[in-house]
């Protein structure tokens, strides 16, 4: 069994408890106007190009075995139907414009990669958090790298965005050491509008998990996106919403950034890039004391 993977990080520290390990799969069913990792939507491999540093050489043309490259006016543009992502062109490029986005790893590669960093995780009380993209969107591949990872005596954590059939909640519930669960918005229509999709599965979902699992094994993940969900009135829904299901863990703030605008351009998504407007530690520091003046313990995660 392969699965889709488009990075790996290793010492990370934000994203569960103790020394991590990162696997990124690859898909989305979200299209988030501030997603900071817009090379993980697609569920399949794809060639990002960063025109900016392309020499426009031609060598890549020369080297496609299929005429999916040409060169347009002042860059180069790809065939998607023609290209069959073998990476000639990304092999060839002598200044390292073409990347493959998205690779086959089995799950014997990633366990394998994970087990180099178990010391790390035994002193630290760390482990392997499986991101996206949303993770579930490979779900067989999920299960399998779950529960081979935990045989090995290894800490699992999931990120996701929450939205996926409750069918999975079992198997999930089953196999997941714990839930860094995405709550942006709890207002459908805002959801719709800034996310692409509706929030009632995504809080029925984090209801039922948190029914299964109890406050220990699931911590809501909040990204502060300042066009979208930091106003007072929005941040106090999401209080109601996980007062009103008895939800008592810490929570986890994500303050925006505005790094992945390069991202966009290289898997030309340049127009879909939204500037989503400025935080400042001030606004987070007031986030923050609203939580904590209704009970939670507020971890912010750069
Ligand atoms: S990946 Fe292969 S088929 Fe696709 S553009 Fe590059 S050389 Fe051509
Ligand atoms: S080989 Fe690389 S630098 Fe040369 S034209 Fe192609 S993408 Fe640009």
């Amino acid at each position: 069994m392969k699965g889709i993977v488009f990075d790996i990080q290793n010492y990370a520290i934000y994203d569960g408890p103790g020394i991590r390990t990162l696997i990124f799969l690859k898909g989305c069913p979200l299209k988030c106007l501030w997603c900071q990792n817009p090379e993980s939507q697609k569920l399949n491999p794809q060639i990002s190009y960063f025109k900016e540093k392309c020499l426009l050489c031609e060598t890549c043309i020369k080297t496609c075995p299929n005429n999916a490259l040409s060169l347009n006016v002042n860059e180069i543009t790809r065939d998607e139907n023609l290209c069959v992502l073998c990476g000639n062109c990304v092999e060839a490029c002598p200044n390292k414009v073409l990347e493959i986005i998205g690779k086959e790893y089995s799950i014997e590669e990633l366990v394998e990669i994970a087990l180099r960093d178990k010391p790390f995780y035994d002193n630290s009380d760390g482990g392997v958090t499986i991101s996206g993209g949303e993770p579930t969107m490979q779900f067989k591949f999920l299960m399998e790298l779950l529960k081979t990872l935990k045989n090995k005596g290894i800490h699992v954590a999931i990120e996701t965005c929450g939205y996926f059939n409750e069918d999975l909640i079992e198997d999930l519930t089953d196999n997941v050491d714990l839930f860094l669960f995405d709550i942006k918005l709890t207002d459908n229509e805002k959801h719709k509008t800034f996310t692409g999709v509706n929030n009632d599965t995504i809080l029925t979902n984090f209801s039922k998990v948190l029914s299964k699992v109890g406050n220990e094994r699931i911590i809501p993940r909040i990204p502060l996106i300042p066009a979208a969900n930091t106003d007072e009135k929005t941040i106090m829904n999401i209080i109601s919403f996980l007062q009103q299901i008895n939800y008592l863990g810490p929570i986890h703030l994500m303050p925006y950034n505005k790094l992945a605008k390069t991202k966009y351009e290289k898997v030309g998504m340049g127009d879909l890039y939204k500037d989503m407007g400025d935080l400042t530690e001030d606004d987070i520091k007031e986030i923050t004391n609203i939580f904590e003046r209704h009970s939670f313990q507020v971890i912010i995660n750069h």
